[in-house]
């Protein structure tokens, strides 16, 4: 099996997904977090790396805790926002970087990866690849058009990650960081990469969670859960679909969305057409044509109806998002961020039609800290800052500012 570096410095995805013995995934119980990702990760990455090495990847990247929250006998959260920004793409990103760190390293040579930004993703793959070593990060995003918080956490890291703040808006970024790796004389000078296509390493840290939900639930006597998943692009869900296709028992996903319904759409039985985004109170999930559909497609061979057996698709509006906070802050004394506020919503209808009563896991991908401007009018609730994030915001900002034109972004390129 190919998984080395593609030549655009993507990770390769694997045509044919490696199955996991059933005593694995009988075992569950008995493994930790990280034997769990271990386990998961060898069949595809033991050819590229000693078995030590991707242990010692594991570990350093989930070195925080992974929470199930029980917020009724039936119905539990998955935590998925304890790690340095709060939401669940630290996953995907911290095991990126130490992975790419560690095959730069193999090959020897120093990488600079470049990487266009709205917000979210951006503090993710930075902190990620914080003091990483063999690796150079370089974040654009558009002046003014990210939040205080977002760019609190992607410009004031310093050291191997360096954050331009571009005169323009997120297309001008795009648009600087493609034209990079077409231009001959910088891929001469530097090895650039992107973060975007590493497909394989992003993906497969998100289907560690759902095997260790099993395991969670194995503890308990209990069989395997519907996950209801907040989805945006769909990265998240195609993770539990991966684990699926490893071998893992599921009872039924859940994709739940805003009003970018354009996947529900389809799951209910229409065609996929792909819309324009609307925005909404939870924006990482305002996506009008979500990147991993193919994706899941192919997982699929292709067909609707085996898709649509296992993916129930659920959407709502910023109102009924907006009445689950309220209504789980009440009856429960939990506080969700929008995104998973529009999960919970997605399980419990989804029990309604359910006779006996079916165990549910939603996916909480963002700490409700990271929303408090939308959560505390609404429940009355003041949220504290959590240290490991109040840390930055006294730092000070240290972006580069640049204009919108390729040949100034190459400038400093080839300076740094
Ligand atoms: C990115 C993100 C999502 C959507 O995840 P996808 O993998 O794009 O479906 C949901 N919630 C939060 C908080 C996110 O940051």
């Amino acid at each position: 099996m190919r998984t080395g570096l593609a030549p655009d410095g993507g990770l390769y995805m694997p045509v044919e997904i490696p199955k996991l013995e059933p005593i694995f995934w009988s075992s569950l119980h008995k493994l930790d977090f990280t034997e769990i990702a271990l386990e998961m990760a060898r069949p595809y990455l033991s050819d590229e790396l000693p078995v030590e090495v991707l242990k010692k990847v594991v570990v350093d990247a989930f070195n925080f805790p992974v929470k199930l929250h029980s917020l009724t006998e039936k119905h539990h959260i998955l935590e998925l926002y304890h790690g340095p920004t709060l939401a669940f793409k630290d996953f995907g990103a911290r095991f990126m970087a130490r992975l790419f760190s560690e095959i730069a390293h193999k090959e020897q040579r120093e990488v600079t990866i470049l990487v266009a930004t709205s917000g979210d993703t951006g503090s993710a793959v930075a902190h990620g690849f914080y003091k990483v070593p063999g690796v150079k990060v370089c974040l654009l995003y558009p002046k003014g058009k990210v939040s205080r918080l977002q760019e609190m956490q992607m410009a004031t890291l310093g050291e191997n990650v360096t954050a331009l703040e571009v005169d323009g808006v997120f297309d001008d970024c795009q648009r600087l960081v493609k034209q990079a790796f077409v231009d001959e004389e910088l891929n001469k000078k530097l090895q650039l990469s992107s973060a975007n296509s590493i497909n394989i390493a992003r993906l497969l840290p998100q289907s560690f969670y759902y095997a260790f939900v099993l395991g969670e639930f194995q503890k308990m006597g209990m069989d395997a859960p519907v996950f209801s998943v907040p989805s945006g692009n769909f990265g998240n869900l195609t993770g539990g679909l991966l684990a699926m296709k490893m071998g893992m028992p599921v009872h039924t996903f859940l994709a739940a969305t805003n009003v970018n319904d354009v996947v529900p759409g389809y799951l209910k039985g229409g065609t996929y057409t792909p819309k324009d985004s609307v925005q909404t109170l939870s924006n990482a999930m305002d996506v009008g044509n979500p990147s991993n559909f193919v994706r899941i497609k192919a997982l699929f061979g292709g067909s609707d109806a085996s898709i649509r057996s296992h993916i129930k698709g659920y959407s709502y509006t910023d109102e009924e998002t907006l009445d689950e906070i309220r209504t789980v802050k009440k009856q429960q004394n939990y506080l969700l961020c929008p995104h998973t506020a529009i999960g919970v919503r997605a399980a419990k209808e989804y029990a309604i039609s359910q006779l006996g009563g079916v165990p549910l896991v939603t996916l909480a991908t963002a700490h409700p800290v990271k929303f408090r401007d939308v959560i505390e009018p609404e429940t009355g609730q003041k949220i504290d800052i959590p240290e490991r994030l109040a840390v930055w915001l006294k730092r000070e900002k240290q972006s580069i500012s640049i204009g919108n034109s390729f040949e100034e972004f190459k400038g400093f390129l080839i300076e740094s």
